[in-house]
């Protein structure tokens, strides 16, 4: 059967163009084909006693299935262009914003009503941080939390699992231009569709960079984060959390003049693994129901790393440094601030005698036989800049987690409707290096959604 359209990818940005296409085409032919199970299936097996890290399996649940990697994730949907992605440059800040309204609208209408909007707006927080030299992000942040966010996502799936053909379990293999459309390639056979979206996120990169060397289309390198998640007693931000949940802080390092920012903050919330590519690294969620509160708060310390011609390979960099945490620490490493300052590894004893007790079981170590110096360099200095608006940040049982790795996917050449070179291809959402947030993937489906419906199925 030749489809009106095919996505691949059931992440946000998958899941929303096929959510606005039906809706715009009740009648029209989608397939999505998903590399991951249905939400449901979606079960990582570390449990902490028989299991305690990562086996790699080959298709991690935390990352791949109905949700795609924000299915367990805290839940929070940043709307603003400050952050999070650079879809405004393609669609303008004013479509971008509205976008990102509308798919707010439609996770409440599908089980995420009664959560709080937070709002950076008038924050006495932003002339706090100003007065250190600290500059907060403005940005309204909705807030599902991890449960809230599985209730919305299964909303969706049973409003659209009559409608649209979900192929899960199924990793397209290769995409190929055909007379009628495109071809997707995958273990069960192929497919073909008029249109086709490809939506394969951060966990398809790898693959998406051999899709642009098969059809010819251009790419651009990107960048790297890398950094440590911090964790603390929950009252030390209490000020800060209460108020805006979520703070995006930048400061500008003195010695190198490096920006470092606070990234996906997760009061009472708990620190967990994440896995790329078979590469353990650090990340953080938060749950909605106070019954499941932990009594620390968490947030990543980050730095951009650009790099530039002859090297191209940022997130093989990235990738680097965490191999290294994965060598030392057989996963992640843990070491609390005191330890690092004094330059001296975290052991077992000195883990148990913190007064802040860690919310992930990982490996204590040296985070400075890991990071690179002037990264590291500039998380410390970061520390102490926001010990000054939450005093007790750079105490010495703050618990310092690594190595975070934000990878970026390169970057590939569309128009500014995110089309590719080749007619009716388009690459949304995480995957095409454009977006990094929930809010953004969804919205960049959104908008082709309605844009195919507009120019190619009118
Ligand atoms: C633990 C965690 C917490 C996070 N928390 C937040 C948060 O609170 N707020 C926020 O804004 N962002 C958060 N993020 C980031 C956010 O999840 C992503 O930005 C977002 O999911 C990107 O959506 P996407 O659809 O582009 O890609 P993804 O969500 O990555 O979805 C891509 C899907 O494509 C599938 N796929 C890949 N290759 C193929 C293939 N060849 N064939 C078929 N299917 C394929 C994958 O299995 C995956 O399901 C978090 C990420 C993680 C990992």
């Amino acid at each position: 059967m030749l489809y009106d359209l095919i996505i691949i990818g059931a992440g946000p940005g998958g899941i929303f163009t096929a959510y606005e296409f039906n809706r715009l085409n009740p009648g029209a032919k989608i397939a999505v084909f998903e590399t991951g199970g249905k939400l449901e299936e979606r079960k990582c097996p570390i449990d902490g006693v028989k299991i305690k890290s990562c086996i790699n399996c080959k298709s991690c649940s935390i990352m791949n299935g109905f949700g795609g990697a924000g299915a367990f994730s805290d839940g929070k949907y940043n709307i603003t262009t400050e952050f999070g992605g650079t879809l405004h440059e393609h669609l303008g800040k004013k479509t971008a914003v509205d976008l990102m309204e509308y798919v707010d609208g439609i996770n409440l209408s599908h089980g995420g009503e009664g959560t709080k909007l937070y709002t950076t707006t008038n924050s006495r927080i932003k002339t706090l941080c100003l007065q250190n030299g600290l500059h907060l992000l403005d940005a309204s942040v909705r807030h599902l939390g991890t449960d809230k966010n599985y209730i919305v996502l299964q909303n969706i799936y049973n409003e659209l699992k009559d409608k649209v053909d979900f192929f899960f379990h199924t990793p397209v293999q290769s995409v190929a231009k055909s007379a009628d459309g495109y071809t997707v390639q995958t273990a069960k056979g192929d497919y073909s569709g008029k249109i086709c979206v490809i939506s394969a996120g951060r966990s398809g990169s790898k693959w998406m960079e051999e899709v642009c060397a098969s059809l010819k289309l251009a790419t651009n390198s990107n960048r790297v984060d890398l950094g440590v998640r911090v964790e603390l007693p929950y009252e030390i931000f209490a000020h800060l959390t209460d108020e805006l949940y979520e703070s995006k802080i930048v400061y500008r390092t003195e010695k190198f003049q490096d920006l470092v920012r606070t990234f996906c903050m997760n009061p009472r919330g708990a620190v967990v693994n994440e896995n790329t590519n078979g590469i353990v690294t650090v990340n953080g969620h938060s749950y909605d129901d106070p019954a499941k509160y932990t009594n620390n708060t968490n947030f990543a310390l980050l730095v951009s790393k650009h790099f530039s011609l002859p090297f191209r390979y940022s997130n093989a960099y990235g990738e680097s440094v965490a191999r290294l945490s994965n060598m030392l620490g057989g996963g992640v490493l843990i070491q609390r601030f005191g330890d690092l300052i004094r330059g001296q590894r975290s052991n077992d004893r000195r883990i148990e005698e913190s007064f802040c007790v860690p919310t992930l079981s990982a490996t204590p170590g040296d985070l400075s036989l890991v990071m690179p110096k002037r990264i590291l360099d500039g998380i410390i200095e970061m520390i102490y800049a926001l010990d000054k608006i939450a005093p007790g940040t750079a105490n010495d049982d703050t618990l310092l987690y690594g190595v975070e790795v934000k990878f970026y996917n390169m970057e590939v050449e569309t128009d500014k409707n995110l089309e590719t070179a080749l007619p009716g291809l388009f690459v949304i959402g995480d995957c095409g290096g454009v977006t990094h947030s929930l809010s953004q993937a969804s919205a960049s489906g959104i908008y082709v959604a309605r844009y195919i419906a507009d120019k190619y199925l009118a």
